[in-house]
C-alpha cells in the first residue's frame, strides 16, 4: 500500500465492530471484567482505550514502529520517552532545539537527574566528539526548527549503534507521510499531532512509536502509570485528521514551494530557509531520506524592513505559535518559541530579530503571495531606518 492510501484504509478503518467509516468512540473509563479470565483486552481507560488505541496502532502502522502511544500533548509525549532514561544518563541533543523540549532538559540538568550535550547536529564529527561512556542517548529534530537545518539520520543511528545508544527522532515537522525514522533505524519518534496530524489547529496531541517491542513495553508502562494520555475524543480528531495528511501534506508543501521561491526573489528578504531550495545546504541529504521538503520555511527581512508592519499588514496569515494547520501560520521566533533561550545560543543558530517562520496553509497560493506581497510593500513603506 502507498503512504496515501494507508492513511485512509488503515487499522482504524479495517478493524472495526459493524464496518464504521469512522471509528467509534469509546468514552468509557471502566470496562466489564470476566470473573473467570484473567486478561481483558480494556480494564480502565488510563491503561487502555479503545479509541485511543486505534489512533495508537495507525500511527504504529504509519511509522513502521512495533507500538504507538498517544499522549496529552505533543510535550506529554516528549515527557514520557525521555521517562526511559535513567538518573545520571547523558543526553546529546541539537543545539536549535524546541523550546519546550529545552525546558524539561534544562529542569532535569538543573535537578541533576540528566546531563545534556548540546551539539550541532548537522555535524556527525560534532556529535561523535561529545559521546562520553555515561551516554544513553540521541536525540534528534530534522529538519530543524526555526532554521530547518537537516540531520543525517542513517549518520546518527550508526554513530548510535557503534555505541549502543537509543536513538529519538521529534518527526513533527514532516509527519509520517514525509519521513519514517524508524525505517532508518530510529528507535523512537515523536509527534506533536497538534500540528500536521491533527492539521486544523483544533487538538493538542502527541505520540510516541517505537520501533522494537521491548521498548514498546517500557512506554506502555511510563503511559499507563503517568498518565498523561490522550482522551477518545482528541484521540478520534486525530484520526480524523490523519485521513487528510497526504492531501494537505502535498497542497501546503507546493504552497511552501511557491513562497519560498518568491521571497528568495525578494529585495526585501536577506534568507530563505527551506530544505526545498537547492541552495539550501541540506537540499540533497534531505531529499535522500524524505519524501518532500514538508511545508514550514523561514526568512530574515533585511533591516529596512519593519518585522512589526510587516506582520501587522498579513491578512490571510495567522500571526501566532504552532503550525501544520490548513491555515497559514507566521511566527516570531525570538519572542515567541524561543523567547526562553539564551540569547547567544539564540543568535548562534541564526534566530535573529528579523526572522520570521512560516507554517504554509492550504489556501489558494496567489492569494497568499500577493498577501506577503502586500506586506512587504507595507513594511518597506514604514521602514524604520
Ligand atoms: C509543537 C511541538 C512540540 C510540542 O508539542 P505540543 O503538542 O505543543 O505539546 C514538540 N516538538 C515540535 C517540533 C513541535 O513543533
Amino acid at each position: 500500500m502507498r503512504p496515501t492510501t494507508k492513511l485512509i484504509h488503515n487499522t482504524a478503518m479495517t478493524e472495526t465492530q459493524f464496518g464504521e467509516a469512522s471509528p467509534a468512540i469509546y468514552r468509557a473509563s471502566t470496562f466489564q471484567q470476566d470473573p473467570n479470565a484473567n486478561q481483558a483486552p480494556f480494564v480502565y481507560s488510563r491503561m487502555k482505550n479503545p479509541t485511543r488505541s486505534a489512533l495508537e496502532a495507525v500511527m504504529a502502522d504509519l511509522e513502521e514502529g512495533a507500538a504507538g502511544f498517544a499522549f496529552s500533548s505533543g510535550m506529554a509525549a516528549i515527557a514520557a520517552v525521555l521517562n526511559l532514561l535513567d538518573s545520571g544518563d547523558h543526553l546529546i541533543v541539537p543545539r536549535d532545539l524546541y523550546g519546550g523540549t529545552d525546558q524539561i532538559l534544562r529542569e532535569l540538568v538543573g535537578r541533576q537527574q540528566l546531563s545534556v550535550s548540546y551539539v550541532d547536529m548537522t555535524s556527525p564529527e560534532d556529535i561523535r566528539a561529545h559521546v562520553t561512556p555515561k551516554t544513553r542517548a540521541i536525540y534528534v529534530e530534522t529538519p530543524s526548527n526555526p532554521t530547518l537545518r537537516i540531520t543525517d539520520l542513517r549518520a546518527v543511528v550508526g554513530l548510535a549503534q557503534e555505541h549502543h545508544l537509543m536513538t529519538i527522532a521529534d518527526n513533527t515537522f514532516m509527519s509520517p507521510y514525509l519521513q519514517r525514522p524508524l525505517a532508518m533505524g530510529i528507535d523512537v519518534a515523536i509527534h506533536s499531532a497538534t500540528k500536521f496530524l491533527g492539521g486544523h489547529s483544533d487538538v493538542t496531541a502527541g505520540v510516541a512509536v517505537a520501533r522494537d517491542a521491548k521498548v514498546g513495553e517500557a512506554l506502555a508502562k511510563i503511559q499507563s502509570m503517568y498518565g498523561g494520555i490522550l482522551g477518545p475524543d482528541d484521540s478520534w480528531m486525530v484520526i480524523r485528521g490523519i485521513k487528510t495528511l497526504g492531501v494537505r501534506l502535498d497542497r501546503a508543501q507546493n504552497n511552501a514551494h511557491a513562497l519560498a521561491q518568491f521571497l528568495a526573489g525578494r529585495e526585501e528578504v536577506a534568507q530563505v530557509y527551506f530544505p526545498g531550495l537547492p541552495d539550501h545546504p541540506g537540499f540533497a541529504l534531505h531529499q535522500s531520506q524524505a519524501e518532500g521538503p514538508g511545508a514550514v520555511l523561514s526568512f530574515t527581512l533585511v533591516p529596512e524592513i519593519s518585522v512589526r508592519d510587516f506582520v501587522g499588514a498579513l491578512r490571510y496569515a495567522l500571526y501566532g505559535v504552532s503550525l501544520g494547520g490548513v491555515e497559514t501560520i507566521v511566527s516570531h521566533p525570538e519572542t515567541m518559541s524561543h523567547a526562553a533561550m539564551d540569547p547567544q545560543v539564540r543568535e548562534s543558530i541564526g534566530i535573529t530579530s528579523q526572522l520570521l517562520r512560516v507554517s504554509v496553509g492550504i489556501e489558494d497560493i496567489e492569494d497568499l503571495v500577493a498577501d506577503f506581497q502586500n506586506a512587504l510593500d507595507q513594511g518597506r513603506r514604514h521602514r524604520v531606518l
